[in-house]
């Protein structure tokens, strides 16, 4: 049976960790099926939602590297939504209600005090002509709940099993709004059955809308897709994601973070599952391991320093062909491959290569704790033209001169050479220093 599969965002705010993580795992089933990806934009909030943020959230995708097939806004499908509405008034599957939200929240509170669970008594169905032509005289607009038939809700679910619900334990969820706007609830069921959705992946949150969904679909006459809802990520230390964590959101990691599509992808696609989380410089591997049985039902632990791990590892095998093109923000228009080559196993985050390239093209404070030793180094500088044997060289004479070695050999020259106690290996890092340069930097009163 082909696949069908939608990520529906809210265009309310830009793709955070989390929603990119579900975006991610619907897209690598998706594509591990050889399925169809609609990127559906759950637009019907028309007050909250802003065409920026869908502008945002579609650029996010495309720097994870998610692509789609297709894309609808639920903006552009009311006269369905108003259709399938009507019919299931007619069907009786819809009932107006007064209550004011003031008037809800006592309800809800009066049951909670009583220690019962604070579902919907139904009272709008007990109405009279009367009540409700008193209502409309003070001007009180419906909104509208969905009758949920008291029968047990059951569902497979690709990720927690089995799942069960009593509808009469379920609140009747409201679909529509006082303004006559439908929500979230009833637009994203007729829209999963005009678009012949086959599978439903989003976070755990919804649990208990899709116990709601599940008999909405029956009412509109719609094949019941399968789920799979995502346990939803905490902390490293297992809590809630905190406001910086749960705030990242995916352009920040790209623009203020300069982190690697890959990188973050890496991550997200393995965190939970039974997979170990390695560093993939593409998504193909990622695609073909995919299947939702090896995913946990316990929370995963997001650490932000992971990304940073499998970002270095990502950038120390990625090619001069690869970087070349992402070099160029930096301005480095003159950085050939023999530099790549010789400062990528330093790099953490490719911003990291401005740094390398002020150590080896100067200026740099070189650091000489020691003027006669390094000195004497300086006299025993070998002449150009220079290749990698030059620091073997170079040192062999230092050491049969002055009698260092080891440490007290090397940090020294380095720390003259580059103002820095760490960095790439010096027999290559010299070579891009070139003998003028390190000249200058070994004899600083001499060059000045
Ligand atoms: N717009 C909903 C959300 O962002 C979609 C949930 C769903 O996948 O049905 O939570």
């Amino acid at each position: 049976m082909s696949v069908k599969v939608r990520f529906a965002p809210s265009p309310t705010g830009m793709l955070h960790i989390g929603n990119a993580r579900t975006a991610l795992i619907t897209w690598l089933y998706t594509r591990n099926k050889g399925g169809e990806f609609l990127l559906r934009i759950d637009d019907t909030d028309t007050e909250r939602s802003k065409e920026e943020y869908e502008i945002a959230i579609k650029e996010s995708l495309e720097w994870l590297g998610l692509d789609w097939d297709s894309t609808a806004n639920q903006k552009d499908r009311t006269e369905l939504y108003k259709e399938k509405i009507e019919q299931l008034k007619k069907d009786g599957w819809l009932y107006p209600c007064y209550e004011t939200p003031e008037e809800l929240s006592l309800k809800r509170k009066s049951l909670l005090s009583r220690g019962k669970p604070p579902i919907y008594d139904r009272a709008a169905l007990e109405m009279s002509d009367d009540d409700v032509k008193k209502y409309e005289a003070q001007g009180r607009q419906p909104h509208w709940r969905f009758k949920l038939k008291h029968d047990e809700i059951y569902w497979n679910d690709l990720i927690r099993g089995e799942v069960r619900f009593q509808g009469a334990d379920l609140s009747d969820p409201v679909v529509i709004r006082e303004n006559g706007n439908p929500l979230y609830h009833l637009c994203s069921v007729i829209d999963d059955i005009d678009f012949g959705i086959t599978q439903v992946v989003r976070g755990e949150d919804h649990v208990s809308n899709t116990a709601t969904h599940v008999q909405m679909f029956e009412a509109l006459g719609g094949k019941v897709p399968e789920f799979a809802h995502l346990p939803l990520i905490s902390d490293a230390e297992g809590g809630k994601l905190s406001k910086r964590l749960g705030s990242l959101s995916i352009i920040d990691i790209r623009d203020e973070d300069g982190l690697e599509a890959s990188a973050v992808v890496s991550l997200l696609a393995r965190l939970g599952t039974s997979d170990p989380i390695e560093a993939f410089g593409d998504l193909k591997p990622l695609i073909d391991s995919f299947d939702f049985s090896k995913f946990s039902r316990s929370t995963p632990k997001f650490d932000p320093d992971e990304i940073l791990r499998l970002n270095s590892k990502i950038l120390h095998e990625m090619s001069f062909a690869e970087a070349k093109g992402k070099l160029e923000k930096f301005g480095l228009s003159d950085l050939n491959e023999e530099f790549w080559d010789v400062v990528r196993p330093n790099l953490e985050k490719l911003s990291d290569i401005k740094e390398w390239w002020d150590v080896a093209k100067g200026p740099v404070d070189p650091v000489i704790e020691d003027p006669d030793f390094i000195e004497a180094a300086a006299a025993l500088l070998p002449p150009a033209p220079w290749t990698t044997e030059t620091w073997g060289e170079w040192t062999k004479a230092v050491k049969d001169e002055t009698g260092r070695k080891g440490k007290q050999l090397f940090m020294p020259l380095r720390q003259a050479l580059t103002g820095m106690n760490h960095g790439p290996e010096l027999n290559n890092l010299l070579l891009l220093i070139g003998p003028e340069k390190a000249k200058e930097r070994l004899l600083p009163k001499k060059a000045a």
